[in-house]
């Protein structure tokens, strides 16, 4: 965690740092796995299509592997791949030993379904945590692969020192990615959760009950600092990409940071966060095979 200069400044959660962490941690478990159990954590992304975007993520995981001692398998489809052949790729990977993880880079072409093709990966596999067993894992509260997003906003509010125990969260945004398992996580640790969505009205006065306060939104700079209780612990998930070709959050960081105790920047929070959780659940997978 770092400080800006300026006393009444919330603390800035350093999602780079705390992921570059979490991957050095991460380092030292793969070559323990591959000398105790000789394993080495495999992990197969799956790419279909040329979405630019899509590309720049699974180059950023790849690598990302490759730096703590993972295996990475590319499966560069082309476009206009049909749902049985995506369905038999994710079944091949499935059967294959040397696959700890699956990744299918989502989204995926319009004609193909994405539930049926997270639904066809064994959850065993589901490093993303999408799978409606893994799913229903986490909302009875039981051990499972979880969603790495959700886990990244869980590691920066345990950053930030606050024990989410007895704290009132609020969630903007209720996606099944982001919103509902953040959700579920914070109640796991025995928060009070409101889960807002575009229907909640008065969000502004829901907003400002939060100690805790996740946005998932997908709106730039939505969330107004005139709208945070003085000291919460402000994580902003929103990645969303302007006019100019610049990144920004779903808050408006310049009135939030104020009156936050902390805050996670975007870019620079949550985003390295969930490619470290990713390699985490590999590694966890690669552990329980
Ligand atoms: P999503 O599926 O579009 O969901 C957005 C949610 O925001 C929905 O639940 C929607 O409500 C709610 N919402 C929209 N307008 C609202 C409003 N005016 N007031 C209150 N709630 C409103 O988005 P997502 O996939 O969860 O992603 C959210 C953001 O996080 C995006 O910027 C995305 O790029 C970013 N993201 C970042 C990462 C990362 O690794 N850094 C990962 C995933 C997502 P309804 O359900 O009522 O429509």
């Amino acid at each position: 965690m770092i400080t800006r200069p300026g006393a009444t400044m919330a603390q800035i959660l350093d999602g780079k740092k705390i992921a570059a962490d979490l991957r050095a941690r991460l380092a030292v478990e793969v070559a323990t796995l591959n000398q105790s159990r000789h394993i080495v954590p495999g992990l197969a992304v799956v790419l279909v299509g040329n979405n630019p975007a899509s590309e720049v993520y699974v180059r950023m995981k790849k690598k990302a592997c490759s730096d703590v001692g993972i295996a990475s398998f590319s499966h560069e489809l082309p476009a206009d791949t049909s749902e049985e052949t995506l369905l038999e790729q994710v079944a091949l990977l499935n059967q294959d030993p040397r696959v700890h993880g699956i990744l299918v880079q989502l989204p995926l072409p319009p004609r193909i379904r994405e539930a049926q093709i997270i639904q066809a990966i064994a959850p065993e596999k589901d490093v993303d945590g999408f799978h409606p067993l893994n799913a229903g894992l986490l909302a009875i509260g039981r051990p499972g692969l979880r969603p790495c997003t959700p886990m990244g906003v869980m590691a920066l509010i345990e950053a930030a020192g606050v024990d989410p125990a007895g704290k009132h969260a609020v969630v903007i945004g209720r996606s099944n990615i982001v919103g509902k398992p953040v959700a579920m996580m914070l109640l796991q640790a025995h928060a009070t959760v409101t889960l807002c969505h575009s229907r909640t009205h008065q969000l502004e006065k829901v907003v400002a009950l939060g100690d805790i306060v996740v946005a998932a939104v997908g709106r730039p700079r939505f969330v107004q600092g005139s709208w945070i209780k003085k000291g919460a612990v402000v994580i902003d998930v929103g990645t969303n990409r302007l006019a100019d070709g610049s990144l920004c959050g779903d808050c408006d960081f310049a009135s939030v940071q104020p009156r936050a105790s902390a805050i996670s920047p975007s870019p620079g929070g949550v985003g390295p966060m969930t490619i470290a959780m990713l390699l985490a659940n590999t590694v966890q997978a690669a552990k329980q095979s």
